[in-house]
């Protein structure tokens, strides 16, 4: 179980983006956090992976506290996907041993890549492992910035609007990789996402964020008009079709 206990953040103390943050998000389930642009999702996922320290508040894995952990403890436990990774010149399998560092110090062991070759094999990426990971097409390398926090061995992992700059096939195999973790190795994924429509497709939780705080969380159940209107100040209409919500949105609300 990962819980977020009344965190308080500031990038200075006369403005708290984060002002008592609370949410829960049990083993294997992909939770989603929603929010308009500066919302402070990104700000939320810097403090879990230990890139800011939070004015106050916890963040509990299994009851542990990331926040008091050494940086090669929480490494154990979270891994980060960022929007976009700065990628040097190195082959997919160079890369990916990269998420090994914070287990070995000089060299990396026979068992680091071990865990190289199961995670490529895994997710399919053997029949590039050789290529420079630049000349690899956008979802491509967006998978191995995957496999790259999967070879941190995590329990956690956290994804920050992971398709941004994907097209739709790419952006659905991003999706379908990572629900294909939370739900087939038991890891609880985090992520934040623009659309929606594809939010209600990725995630299982959905928290809202306004105003420096939860407002709205629970399954895809919370989806419906005043909601939306609430965080994001647009008119919209949630429709049922075979089962499924979709959500329209009226153009002229946007203005
Ligand atoms: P989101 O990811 O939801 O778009 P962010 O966490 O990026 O939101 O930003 C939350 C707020 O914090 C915004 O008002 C943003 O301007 C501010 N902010 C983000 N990064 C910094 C920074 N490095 N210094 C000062 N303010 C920042």
């Amino acid at each position: 179980m990962l819980e977020v206990r009344d965190l308080v953040f500031g990038y200075d103390r006369q403005n708290p983006v984060l002002k008592g943050v609370n949410l829960s998000l049990e083993e294997g389930r992909v939770g989603i956090l929603l929010g308009r642009n500066g919302a402070g999702k990104t700000t939320l996922f810097k403090i879990m992976t230990g890139v800011l320290k939070p004015d106050s508040g916890s963040i509990l894995y299994n009851g542990k506290d990331l926040l008091q952990m050494s940086r090669r403890e929480r490494a154990g436990i979270v891994a980060y996907v960022p929007q976009q990774i700065d990628f040097g010149a190195l082959t997919v399998y160079q890369t990916v041993l990269t998420g090994r560092v914070s287990y070995y110090t000089v060299k990396p062991s026979a068992s680091d890549l071990k865990v190289v070759e199961r995670i490529l094999s895994e997710m399919e990426l053997e029949d590039v492992s050789c290529r420079n990971v630049l000349e690899l097409s956008g979802g491509e390398r967006q998978k191995v910035a995957i496999a790259r926090a999967m070879a941190q061995e995590p329990k956690v992992l956290v994804f920050d609007e992971p398709t941004g700059n994907l097209d739709i096939a790419n952006e659905l195999l991003i999706i379908n990789e990572a629900k294909k973790i939370a739900h087939e190795k038991g890891i609880t994924v985090i992520s934040s996402i623009h659309d929606l429509n594809q939010a209600m497709y990725f995630g299982d939780v959905f928290f809202f964020m306004k105003d420096g705080e939860i407002k709205v969380s629970g399954g895809s159940g919370v989806f419906d008009e005043k909601i939306i209107n609430d965080i994001y100040g647009v008119a919209a209409r949630v429709v049922e079709s075979c089962g499924e919500k979709i959500i329209q949105y009226h153009k002229e609300s946007g203005k």
